[in-house]
């Protein structure tokens, strides 16, 4: 029998990816048995949470009262080089690697059914926008996703889109392995696929 206040979490975690029912149920009994303070915690760690938004110009997190992100907002960075990835977590991949200096933009995961989706075809009409916006300023669009056939598809549209506005698109080299994600990859492989993009 599971209590009404444990099921109405599992309807909430249902959602989250890598999460199944079990642990989710685990998972849910276990912050039932936690400490108040520490489910305190857990709540404030949640409500800060709501003080961040998409970045508009690569869609990764930000401070709501900031117009951009950091990486976006940084002057350091390379505003010539934009790196396109599937999530917030695969800039934190490259970051840890210390080999890309550029700007990013984060497609959104695409996911195992082979379909490329209207949320992912409008990331890159915002990027092809954000490119003519910059005049000039963006003169390569590194493809950072795993070899695989939607990956595949991505980059041909991309060097369609893209290279007509003089932006040359290249992808990571060798070493991440076919239908892996970025994320898996060791930070020399990055790196090094990084340098040998093509
Ligand atoms: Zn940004």
């Amino acid at each position: 029998m599971i209590p009404h206040q444990i099921r109405s979490f599992l309807e909430i975690w249902k959602k989250l990816p890598g999460l199944g029912p079990r642990a989710a149920t685990r998972l849910a009994f276990f912050i039932a048995n936690m400490k108040a303070e520490e489910r305190h915690a857990l709540r404030e760690a949640l409500a800060g949470l709501d003080a961040m938004d998409a970045c508009p110009e690569c869609f990764s997190l930000k401070e709501e009262d900031r117009s951009v992100c950091a990486i976006c907002g940084n002057t350091e960075r390379k505003r010539d080089l934009v790196a396109v990835v599937e999530k917030n977590t695969d800039i934190i991949t490259l970051e840890r690697a210390r080999e890309f200096q550029g700007t990013y933009l984060i497609l959104g995961d695409l996911g195992t059914n082979g379909i490329l989706e209207e949320h992912h075809r409008k990331r890159m009409e915002h990027l092809k926008k954000r490119i003519e916006k910059e005049k000039g300023t963006i003169k390569e669009v590194i493809l950072a996703m795993g070899p695989n056939a939607l990956s595949d598809m991505v980059y041909e549209m991309l060097k369609r889109d893209l290279s007509p506005l003089g932006v040359s698109v290249t992808r990571l080299g060798r070493g991440i392995p076919t239908g892996g994600e970025i994320e898996f990859a060791d930070e020399e492989t990055l790196k090094s696929a990084l340098r040998r993009r093509m």
